[in-house]
């Protein structure tokens, strides 16, 4: 009889509500997190009174009425609405692209004339078959709106050209001829109030949680513990690497508190322009209409990925995928470990999958 039922590696999401609907299930826990923080990625920590999103901005958003239900259990959620605007040189534009935006570039005040631009900017490439990501794009949206609001912040995500990109990363480029600027399409979204990390806290009360804990560390006295492991780590760290290393791409953030009351009037402005080293710039309290007399903002460069840099977005590209195949079929016949959430499923999630999933996996293991 082993002392725990199971061992959970990582308090971020997925972790975090395993441990919490088991333990409700009564279930004992050990929970281990090798941050000296609960919260994973979602984690908000308090500073002048403003709630920062440490590992970048976080907007909860979902179509998903059970998902929503769950969460607000946990937490209170305002009625933030994410509208970034894109800051181009000196010109400021609104997004997703709407009548707003279109005004702003060509001075069109009806949604036809809006529609008539864009076609005809189209029509003007003649672009039949795109062959890179710039093509892609300009067929999708005109040149006018690629150059200024596409081309650079693209670039800087991904570190390459747009004409040494694969056009599939671009799928679609949503254009509305509406006033409407909320970013997301769901039919919920907010930030709940009091930041992330009262979510995680209340989610791991009564459970026993060691941070500053590797797993790998002392590998086989925690195996040792527990009957079943829940592991929300990197899926290639777990097999020791053996078929090679998982590729991500990183993020540097640049934190400044700054002695004014408001920086820039937005919670998210992206820098499209290619000449501007960050992404964007996050001011964190506008997420919860502060009223605060400092104000907290982050710049976020992105990066590729080097040994000691966090793993944010996995680069899911044929190597990567294939890789990642045979680790899950060496991941799949392990029956006394669970591998759960972004790194052990080497997939990108928002929030709300990562809730789906886990209550999917809860009703698999638990019920
Ligand atoms: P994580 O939050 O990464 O938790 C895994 C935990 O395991 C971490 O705390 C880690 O330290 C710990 N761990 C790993 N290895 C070990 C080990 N060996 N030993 C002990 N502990 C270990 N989603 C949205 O819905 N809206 C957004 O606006 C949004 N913005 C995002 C912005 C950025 C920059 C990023 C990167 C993600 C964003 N997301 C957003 C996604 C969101 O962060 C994820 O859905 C969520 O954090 C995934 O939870 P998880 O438990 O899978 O992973």
């Amino acid at each position: 009889m082993k002392k725990y039922d199971y061992l959970i590696v990582g308090a971020g999401l997925f972790g975090s509500i395993f441990a919490h609907e088991a333990a409700k299930r009564g279930k004992k826990c050990l929970v281990i997190e090798k941050r000296d923080h609960i919260g994973g990625n979602c984690y908000t920590k308090n500073i002048e009174g403003i709630n920062v999103h440490k590992y970048g901005a976080h907007i909860f958003h979902t179509s998903n009425k059970v998902v929503w239900d769950y969460i607000q259990q946990f937490a209170e959620f305002n009625r933030f609405t994410n509208s970034p605007v894109a800051r181009y040189k000196d010109e400021l534009y609104s997004l997703p692209f709407n009548m707003l935006t279109f005004n702003k570039m060509w001075g069109v005040i009806t949604p036809q004339e809006a529609e008539a631009k864009i076609k005809e900017q189209i029509a003007q490439e003649n672009i039949t078959e795109p062959q890179n990501l710039e093509e892609q794009a300009i067929s999708l949206v005109g040149r006018d709106i690629y150059e200024k609001l596409i081309k650079g912040y693209t670039e800087k995500q991904w570190g390459r050209k747009c004409t040494e990109l694969p056009a599939f990363i671009i799928k679609r480029l949503p254009v509305r001829y509406t006033y409407d600027n909320n970013y997301f399409y769901d039919t919920y979204q907010g930030i709940p109030i009091g930041g992330y990390t009262g979510i995680f806290e209340r989610m791991l009360e009564g459970i026993e949680v060691k941070l500053g804990v590797d797993f790998f560390a002392e590998r086989e006295m925690y195996e040792s513990l527990a009957e079943k492991i829940v592991f929300t780590g990197m899926i290639d760290e777990y097999f020791g690497y053996q078929f090679g290393k998982l590729e991500y791409r990183s993020l540097k953030f640049e934190n400044q508190l700054l002695e004014q009351s408001n920086y820039q009037g937005n919670a998210v402005v992206n820098y499209t322009d290619g000449n501007v080293p960050f992404t964007r710039i996050i001011e964190h309290k506008h997420f919860e209409f502060g009223t605060q007399e400092k104000t907290y903002i982050t710049r976020e460069y992105s990066k590729e990925y080097a040994e000691g840099d966090e793993p944010y977005y996995p680069i899911n590209d044929e190597r990567n995928n294939e890789l990642y195949a045979k680790y899950k079929v060496l991941a799949d016949a392990k029956s006394n470990v669970i591998f759960g959430g972004r790194l052990a499923q080497y997939k990108y999630f928002d929030m709300h999958n990562i809730i789906a999933e886990v209550l999917f996996c809860v009703e698999k293991e638990l019920n």
